[in-house]
């Protein structure tokens, strides 16, 4: 079986050259999206692989179509090295993202209108945490809480007042844009206080998790774990729930037939290779140099003078205050470190008095370039450039000159997988 780009370029050629220019692009930028990473190159064989063919709905053993022979094989596979490696008493790895997974956890605990103590969006929370556009908000009770000036961390005697106060049935914790490590031990009191489940959703930092590099909710006891597949983990978009014994029974409903249908086989194949190559030595030395690569970032842009929510980072993201930092707001500062091929994403900070199309800031992460071997040094670099960009972000020959540097690093540093 071969993925036959030659077939494709005679039959569509639109499409192939979309594909090659997001190709081209991807090599010769700098990813620094802290969601967004490069797959294990295997990954690239099962995404494009037969198993895309099959109908799959069911469990291992209990589907509603024959031919399950492989499927159930490699469903078993996924389930068994989820298990081991983050220490779980129970694994589905059948949601097709991170959104339909954490909904299929509210369907499996909650009825409609109960309460979810989560953090707020603005402050690091995500969409899946009850924003109120989110249809999840719609049909269960968020009360969202936030981070505290004036460091902008956490606050836990807060967040267990209001806990007291708001009586949720799960206590949720996890993040796509706080750069501070979370206190799980105290999520876990404040849930028992309150006799509320307690959940994390460690989409961003699954891998570093996997990794060893941060630590682990289920070790804190917690009684759900959600996480995407495809960000720190270098596996397909797809998403995984982790979960005690006690509550299998009532997540696996809510994922099918609760949530989906048929899964995505070519995905759950690729989360067994992934989880395999995760367990890998190798997989340990990329997780902390992640993190380690996330904190000399930071000190560089600090050193150059930029203003950073919280001050700093403990994991693989970092957020810039544009406006404090260069006096532009996050949208400008996007567009032009694109020009510079410096990839990022605009970025609310907390209680932002900005509009979201117009936040104040910018989010970037370490996970992509670190995927690329990039280590401390380059960093130095990438935090010189974007403080260049950044304090020109109209100068289009400023920034087209940067592109040309950093597509200079990027060939020293290929994609695994995509070796010229
Ligand atoms: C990315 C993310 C998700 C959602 O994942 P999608 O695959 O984009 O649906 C959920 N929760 C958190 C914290 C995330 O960062």
């Amino acid at each position: 079986m071969q993925i036959s780009f030659e077939l494709l370029h005679c039959s569509d050629p639109d499409v192939f050259d979309a594909v090659l220019g997001e190709e081209r692009r991807q090599r010769e930028g700098l990813e620094l999206i802290p969601s967004e990473n490069f797959a294990f190159p295997e990954v690239y064989a099962t995404n494009g692989s037969v198993f895309a063919n099959k109908y799959a709905e069911g469990y291992v053993g209990r589907r509603y179509y024959g031919g399950q022979q492989f499927t159930d094989r490699i469903e078993s596979l996924a389930i068994e090295r989820a298990k081991q490696l983050f220490r779980a008493e129970h694994a589905n790895v059948q949601p097709l993202s991170g959104s339909p997974m954490n909904q299929a956890v509210y369907m499996a605990c909650l009825a409609p209108g109960d309460t979810v103590l989560a953090m707020d969006l603005s402050h690091g929370g995500h969409l899946t945490h009850g924003a109120p556009v989110s249809c999840m908000g719609r049909i269960f009770n968020f009360v969202r809480y936030k981070t505290s000036p004036p460091d902008g961390h956490l606050d836990y005697d807060a967040i267990l007042a209001t806990a007291r106060e708001v009586r949720p049935k799960i206590v949720l914790c996890g993040h796509s844009s706080y750069p501070r490590e979370v206190d799980y031990s105290r999520f876990r009191a404040i849930a028992d206080d309150v006799g509320a489940l307690c959940m994390a959703d460690v989409s961003h930092v699954g891998g570093l998790i996997a990794g060893g590099a941060l630590a682990n909710p289920l070790d804190f006891g917690f009684d759900i774990v959600t996480t995407t597949t495809h960000k720190s983990l270098r596996g397909p978009r797809g998403g995984m729930i982790l979960c005690k014994s006690s509550l299998a029974q009532k997540v696996d409903a809510a994922v099918f037939p609760g949530m989906q249908g048929g899964p995505h086989m070519n995905a759950v194949a690729g989360i067994a290779v992934t989880l395999k190559l995760a367990a890998l030595p190798a997989f340990k030395t990329y997780a902390a140099q992640v993190v380690r690569n996330a904190r000399a970032l930071a000190d560089e842009l600090l050193q150059l003078g930029c203003t950073l929510v919280t001050g700093g980072t403990e994991n693989h993201l970092i957020v810039i205050d544009t406006v404090r930092s260069f006096d532009i707001d996050g949208r400008i500062a996007e567009t032009a470190l694109d020009l510079a091929g410096l990839t990022v994403n605009k970025q609310v900070i907390p209680d932002d008095p900005r509009p979201p199309v117009k936040p104040s800031g910018i989010r970037l992460g370490t996970p992509a370039l670190t995927t690329r071997g990039m280590r401390e040094p380059e960093m130095k670099q990438v935090a010189a450039w974007l403080v260049q960009a950044l304090r020109a972000p109209t100068h289009e020959p400023k920034l087209r000159n940067i592109h040309d540097q950093v597509r200079a690093l990027c060939k020293e540093f290929p994609i695994p997988g995509l070796e010229p």
